[in-house]
This record gives C-alpha cells, sequence and structure tokens, in this order.
C-alpha cells in the first residue's frame, strides 16, 4: 500500500533540544583555559548528584565506558556471571564482556518489559556476581524485588538508567535505588552532552574505583596511594582507560539539567496523549505502567498484535521515523558464536516480534504528536 504523506520531513523518534544558553555555556568553556580535565566535570557531576539524591557522581565519555567501569568496580571478572536483560542496548551486556565475565539473561516481564525478578531468580547460580537491571523506556524495574534478591545473594545491583533520568520508583529517585546507576547523554536520551555516561553512587569505595577506572587506573589521592615519592608522584594501580569526559561536554550538560523536568513533564504529556489515543483501537497494546513506576518515558512503545512490519513500512511512507528497541542481544551473530541460544527467553520473542517506538522527544510540537496520533490510527484501521 502506498500513502501519501501529511509531513514534508520525516520526524525522528527522538532528538536533542539545544537553546541559546546551552550554546552560550559552551563557548564560555571554549574560550577559558580548560577544555578538559577543569572544573566543569566536577561541577556537572555535583549537578547530577544533586539532582538525582546520590552522593557521588563520576562522568565518563560515554555511557558505554561508563557501565564499563561500573562493572570494573563491581569486581566481574572472568568466570562471574551478571544477570541482565535481553530487551536492551547492546552495552548492557557488552560491558560484562569487557570484564571477562558471563552475561546471563533472564526473560522479561510481558507486562512492564522490563527483567522479570522471577526470571532472575531462576538464573542465579554460586558464580552470580551481579546483576544489571534496565529501566526500559523510561520505567523503572522493580528495584524493591531486584534489591531484596541481592541482598540475599550478596549481589550487586547496577542500574542501567539510561532511559529513566528524571524517573522514579516507590517514591525515590532513580539514581538512590541501586549500589551505581548509569545514565547516558546520548542526543536521544533525556538531556544531551553530544556523547557522555555517569555513574552515581553513594559508595565511596566504588566512587574511588570509578574514578581510578576512568583515568588509566592512575590515581595520586594520598589516601590510595601505596607508597609517597614526592609531590610528582603518581601511582597505575589498575588497567585502566581514558574515558574521560570534556569540559566542554560537561558544560553543556550542567547547563541541559536545568532543563530536564521540563523535558520530562512534555515528555509525560506526549506519552499520555498517545495511550489516550490509541488505548481503545483493535490490535494495539500501550504501554502498562507498574503502580510503583513513574516513567520519565524515553520511548513509548507501542504493541500490534499483528501487523507490526508492515505498519513500520506504511508509518515510514508516512514520514513518522518509528523504530524497534530492541532486538533480544542473545539473536545477535557475535553472542551467537559465544554459544547463546536463539529463542531463549519467550517474552522477549514475542515482545520483539510486536514492538514499535514512537517519535518521542521534547520538541515535539502538539501538531506532531496528532500527526503520529493520525497516522498510527490510520494504518492500524487499514491493517484490520
Ligand atoms: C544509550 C544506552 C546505553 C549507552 O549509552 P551511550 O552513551 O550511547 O554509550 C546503554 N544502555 C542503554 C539501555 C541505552 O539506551
Amino acid at each position: 500500500m502506498t500513502m501519501k504523506p501529511r509531513r514534508a520531513s520525516k520526524l525522528p523518534y527522538g532528538r536533542q533540544w539545544i537553546d541559546e544558553d546551552d550554546i552560550h555555556a559552551v563557548v564560555e568553556v571554549l574560550k577559558g583555559d580548560w577544555i578538559t580535565q577543569g572544573p566543569a566535570i566536577a561541577r556537572f557531576e555535583q549537578t547530577v548528584a544533586d539532582h538525582v539524591g546520590a552522593r557521588y557522581a563520576v562522568a565518563f565519555c560515554n555511557g558505554t565506558a561508563a557501565l564499563h567501569g561500573a562493572c570494573f568496580a563491581a569486581g566481574i571478572g572472568p568466570g562471574d556471571e551478571v544477570i541482565t536483560s535481553p530487551i536492551t542496548f547492546l552495552a548492557s551486556s557488552n560491558c560484562v564482556l569487557y570484564m571477562g565475565g558471563k552475561p546471563v539473561f533472564a526473560d522479561i516481564d510481558s507486562r512492564t518489559y522490563n527483567i522479570d525478578p522471577d526470571q532472575i531468580a531462576s538464573r542465579i547460580t554460586s558464580r552470580t556476581k551481579a546483576i544489571i537491571a534496565v529501566d526500559f523506556a523510561g520505567q523503572p524495574a522493580e528495584m524493591d524485588r531486584i534489591g531484596e534478591l541481592a541482598r540475599k545473594h550478596g549481589l550487586m545491583v547496577i542500574q542501567d538508567a539510561a532511559h529513566s533520568l528524571g524517573a522514579r520508583f516507590a517514591g525515590r529517585n532513580v539514581g538512590t535505588l541501586a549500589d551505581m546507576t548509569m545514565f547516558s547523554f546520548h542526543p536521544v536520551k533525556h538531556v544531551t552532552t553530544g556523547e557522555g555516561g555517569i555513574i552515581v553512587t553513594d559508595r565511596e569505595d566504588l566512587r574511588d574505583k570509578l574514578l581510578l577506572f576512568r583515568n588509566h587506573g592512575m590515581t595520586r589521592d594520598p589516601r590510595l596511594l601505596q607508597r609517597q615519592d614526592g609531590p610528582w608522584y603518581y601511582e597505575m594501580q589498575a588497567l585502566g582507560f581514558n574515558y574521560r569526559m570534556t569540559d566542554i561536554q560537561a558544560a553543556l550538560g550542567a547547563s541541559q539539567m536545568r532543563k530536564l523536568d521540563r523535558f520530562v513533564a512534555r515528555r509525560r504529556v506526549i506519552a499520555a496523549r498517545y495511550s489516550e489515543a490509541f488505548a481503545e483501537i483493535d490490535g494495539l497494546v500501550v504501554p502498562w505502567q507498574h503502580p510503583q513506576a513513574e516513567s520519565s518515558w524515553h520511548l513509548y512503545v507501542l504493541r500490534w498484535t499483528h501487523g507490526r512490519n508492515q505498519a513500520f513500512e506504511a508509518l515510514h511512507q508516512l514520514n513518522i521515523g518509528v523504530n524497534v528497541h530492541y532486538i533480544p542481544i542473545y539473536k545477535q551473530p557475535y553472542y551467537r558464536d559465544l554459544g547463546y541460544q536463539d529463542r531463549q527467553c519467550p517474552e522477549a520473542e514475542i515482545f520483539y516480534d510486536t514492538a514499535m517506538s514512537l517519535p518521542l522527544f521534547p520538541a515535539m510540537t502538539d501538531e506532531d504528536v496528532e500527526d503520529v496520533v493520525q497516522a498510527v490510527c490510520h494504518v492500524a484501521k487499514l491493517s484490520q
């Protein structure tokens, strides 16, 4: 079927919102003494830590590097198993592979699309060291039940909150619900630094390890040095990386953080409009929200009980840039070659065959939103 688009250009599923004050903040750094390793980094870290209510924050050059740092700080190594969701971006499990550990996939809950705590429980072995919970689409995972499992079995909890900056669970901010929580500042995420990521934690020992890992495994901190040769002295205590964020990025991030609440509020309005428009349409399933969760709506995932692929094509013809998040990670050729079984998580498989992410970002106009509503309603009727 061919259809005529109402829109002259394609609406993406996500994109950044940059104002003059963001540009000004970056230019100020460019005119100053420090474009990297300067004071803007600590200011940005403090801003994020304060916003979520965590004690410490350590910024990284991207969210993937931050997850790598979290796995290092958690002490993941060869022989260790780490349980995570298959319905997430590759970085959530690749970070375990980077450390020589083994990602173990636990199936998702059919309603929240987040990792199912009962499935986690069934995959815990004597080798399990950590759980990486992913807040899919911005809805926090069931952190209460996940925390209980972790305490019972002595596991570390890392929360991949790339989708959920500004979200809450059981009245508590994401960023205070796990041993370490990662946020990403890629342009499609809630606020951006171009590329960037951060780990927030309340634990000083983890903060120290993250700082070490971000900077070649090097330290000059007198608390941590094994000896002291003089004022020039530094020690390499682990094999780290150069995973530092620049002051240019940090200044952009601090400026963007001032708009986070507004951005999240706008995302919630758009999501509510979509759910209102699609709730009663046959063949469409709108996102279900856990009663304890207050999502910050990184993605709006609509499910099509049938005909998702044709609907995807039709919506692109109408210049609605829908997407599919995600392909279950174990299906990737690299993971298959490592010995992961295809179709190992039945709910993840059903989800993958039926899910579609609609455009959702705060800079969408009301007209953009109505274009999506009309196009989806039109395509859904054709597929009856
Ligand atoms: C974006 C994202 C990441 C990685 O973030 P980058 O900053 O792009 O490296 C990790 N996990 C999830 C779920 C993401 O969406």
